[in-house]
């Protein structure tokens, strides 16, 4: 077995033991491999063991793996990878990214919900997106603040060109568990809420969050989405 593969399996153990330990099905949640500077040989073992569901957090990085994969692709066919845009986006960047993107996870404006909106319109399509809340309070960190994030969900429901499928929410890099836990409590609360509410509609269901360091506690917290690099590839 590869040291990609025996990684993955460790991983997705962790998930399998973590959810027996909190009651949950591991069918709930998805894996997303984070790719950044992964080389290429790296990234097609991940796509051979079968995973599909790839993050990249800058446009010009997916854009460079995805067109690299296709080059590369054995006998011409590339499996039907679903890429997630997980990095702040720069509202210039949304024209590029909009037709790979199988999800955005890094909305956190109105005037980037709104742009995404338009550019999605033009495209006939509806474009996945997910609300990026700072649950942190940490002043460098992207993200609508907690207290904010109600009100520019209400605004990005009425958008057409957009379907609200959740909450993206990261923890700060800390050891100190109770922090990241807060976090992520932060942002299920909320997530709870706006359903409850009917503030967002039946297809707003993802909790993504949880990173190599702190995806147990994600789990055990219900994320839906974890997002993981350095765990794989480091
Ligand atoms: C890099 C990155 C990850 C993955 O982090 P690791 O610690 O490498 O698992 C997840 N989410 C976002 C937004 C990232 O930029």
């Amino acid at each position: 077995m590869s040291k990609i593969a025996e990684r993955i399996e460790q991983v997705k153990d962790t998930i399998k033991e973590t959810c027996a330990r909190v009651g949950r099905n591991p069918d709930e949640i998805r894996l997303i491999i984070v790719t950044k500077s992964a080389p290429i040989e790296a990234v097609q073992e991940v796509l051979r063991l079968g995973i599909l569901d790839l993050g990249e957090n800058h446009v010009q990085q997916l854009k460079k793996v995805s067109a690299e994969l296709a080059e590369s692709a054995p006998d011409g066919k590339v499996p039907p990878i679903r890429w997630h845009m997980i990095g702040h986006l720069q509202r210039n960047k949304v024209k590029q990214v909009l037709p790979k993107a199988f999800l955005i996870h890094s909305v956190d404006t109105l005037r980037l919900a709104e742009e995404i909106s338009t550019a999605a319109k033009k495209l006939d399509h509806k474009v996945r997106v997910l609300l990026q809340v700072n649950t942190s309070n940490e002043p460098q960190k992207y993200g609508v603040p907690v207290g904010a994030a109600t009100h520019l969900a209400e605004q990005m429901q009425t958008l057409s060109g957009l379907e609200m499928c959740g909450i993206m929410t990261m923890a700060p890099l800390t050891r100190n568990k109770d922090v990241v836990r807060a976090c992520f409590v932060r942002a299920r609360e909320l997530f709870v809420e706006m359903r409850g509410e009917r503030i967002v509609g039946p297809e707003f269901k993802e909790l993504s969050m949880g990173m190599s360091s702190d995806y147990e506690v994600a789990v055990e917290e219900g994320a839906t989405i974890l997002r993981i690099g350095s765990a794989i590839f480091a």
